[in-house]
């Protein structure tokens, strides 16, 4: 039997695991979730002996019911090959007694690789399951991070194409250097005169565009999005948490059996979900820790109960973790109000239309595996300093606020369970704050001079996504207007 997908607001709205894919976001706004979390169909010592790719397939065949063995083997070898860095994908490194797992190996050094690496294999076999004749179109807004992993998961991957948009001087210099070079027949980046909301207004605004979309239709294509609510993002980062729970029982660092707490810089939700919903397969896992910026709207809700995103924005050391509304938290909710999708629509209408809502108190006790924390960026760079001066390793600015928040929690509720930490980006993705933070930048701005730096410092060879990075060839010279989105598109999909 087919595991079903419904919609978090209507019950009604089905689909199945490639369908639900293909779609992203439900009709009526909800997000798909499985009708059951299924149980890890391995045993905990099996998972020993399994290699990044066959963990990967055993977590997420009892996801993705509707994919043959075939279709999903291909995705995973598709994904996980020399793309990384490591062998082993994800390696774990003992950082003073806490197990950091680095999911930062990838073509963009952060851990969004880990499922954008493998989305467009699953959509595109989706496409075909589903006869889908079209090509699909991924159009991406970003201020940064997903336009670059989304470029280099979907470059070349035969049956797609990808529109990138980024605010022109709105983004790092290596950030824009990681785009402009980004090679692929079937990608494009596109420079736009406004800043990051103009930009994803615009590609909102390009989406609901019907005659657009029938144009895209007429010459067989289709625009799909790829993304951090699509399931196809949630699945794959389920399995590094298997994977690591693995590692440890080979390593004698676990007894059998024996719970782990897991430690998450969170952002949109995602991550730490997905650690959740690997604890409702039946990895043993204690407490999830959410670990925020200044931007602490989950460490308020779950002190309290209440989500309230009027509050002030902060732009911080840990660009990746400033948001006001987690869209994943939503899967949550809906799992703590007894999988009831009238309550989860309610909960998310009173967001939309006044900004808050409240849950229950049952609910809340519901929630009471998460525990939460924020750091400051001042106790983020002082946590990066002394983790360095102690053990020589060093971490960026999300996985240190992750660190931070985990150093404090473990003094205030003297737990002593192992830890887990997501190591979610590399040191030289942040190398300007990274450097302040260990007072090693000397006043030195330019981005590439302080890699350098830091190479001496740390001891670890610069990664190949960053590496050569200012003498590429630069290969994408589009910009555009926000009124002019639309005839770029056209322009660049040969339908003008
Ligand atoms: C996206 C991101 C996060 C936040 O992850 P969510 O799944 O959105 O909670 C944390 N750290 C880094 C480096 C990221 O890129």
């Amino acid at each position: 039997m087919d595991l079903l997908y419904r919609s978090t607001r209507n019950h009604e709205e089905t689909a199945l695991a490639s369908e639900a894919i293909l779609k992203g976001l439900a009709s009526d706004g909800g997000l798909f979730v499985p009708d059951h979390i299924p149980a890890l169909g391995c045993t905990l010592t099996a998972l020993k002996e399994m290699n990044y790719q066959e963990t990967a397939y055993a977590v997420m065949k009892e996801f993705l019911t509707d994919y043959t063995e075939e279709e999903l083997k291909n995705c995973i070898r598709n994904a996980y090959d020399e793309k990384f860095e490591e062998d082993v994908i994800v390696p774990l490194a003992k950082v003073d007694g806490v197990y950091h797992l680095e999911l930062y190996h990838g073509p963009t050094i952060a851990f969004k690789d880990m499922a954008l690496s493998i989305l467009p294999h699953l959509m595109t076999a989706a496409a075909k399951k589903n006869h889908l004749n079209r090509e699909i179109v991924i159009l991406t807004a970003t201020s940064g991070d997903t336009g670059k992993a989304a470029l280099a998961g979907f470059a070349d991957v035969p049956g797609t194409r990808i529109i990138v948009f980024y605010p022109k001087g709105g983004v790092s210099r290596v950030q824009e250097l990681q785009m402009v070079t980004q090679q692929g027949k079937n990608t494009a980046v596109v420079a736009l005169h406004g800043n990051f909301d103009q930009a994803q207004t615009g590609v909102k605004a390009l989406f609901a565009d019907q005659e657009l979309v029938q144009k895209l239709h007429a010459a067989g294509m289709q625009f799909s999005s790829a993304n951090s609510i699509n399931i196809g993002r949630l699945v794959p980062q389920i399995v590094y948490y298997v994977y690591a729970y693995g590692q440890l029982l080979k390593n004698e660092e676990l007894a059998e059996g024996e719970a782990v707490n897991v430690v998450v810089p969170t952002g949109n939700f995602g991550n730490i979900l997905a650690a959740y919903y690997a604890k409702q397969m039946g990895l043993p896992i204690a407490k999830l820790i959410c670990a925020s910026n200044e931007n602490k709207v989950l460490f308020d809700f779950f002190r309290n109960g209440t989500y309230d995103k009027n509050r002030e924005f902060f732009l911080t050391s840990s660009p990746s973790m400033d948001i006001l509304v987690s869209s994943n938290l939503e899967r949550l909710i809906y799992l703590a109000a007894g999988q009831d999708d009238k309550k989860t629509k309610a909960f998310m209408e009173s967001l939309k239309e006044t900004g808050v809502y409240s849950v229950t108190e049952e609910m809340q006790k519901f929630l009471k595996d998460f525990a939460a924390g924020f750091a400051t960026q001042m106790e983020t760079a002082e946590c990066i300093q002394s983790v360095y001066e102690k053990t020589g390793y060093v971490m960026d600015t999300h996985t240190a606020v992750a660190r931070s928040v985990y150093e404090a929690y473990k003094v205030e509720q003297k737990d002593a369970a192992k830890t887990l930490l997501a190591s979610t980006a590399s040191p030289y993705k942040f190398p300007g704050s990274v450097m302040r933070a260990l007072h090693a930048a000397e006043g030195e701005r330019d981005e590439f001079r302080l890699i350098e730096k830091l190479e001496e410092i740390s001891g670890m060879p610069v990664p190949m996504a960053v590496k050569g990075l200012e003498t590429r060839p630069v290969l994408h010279t589009e910009e555009c207007d926000p009124e002019t989105m639309r005839q770029t598109v056209e322009k660049l999909l040969g339908i003008a």
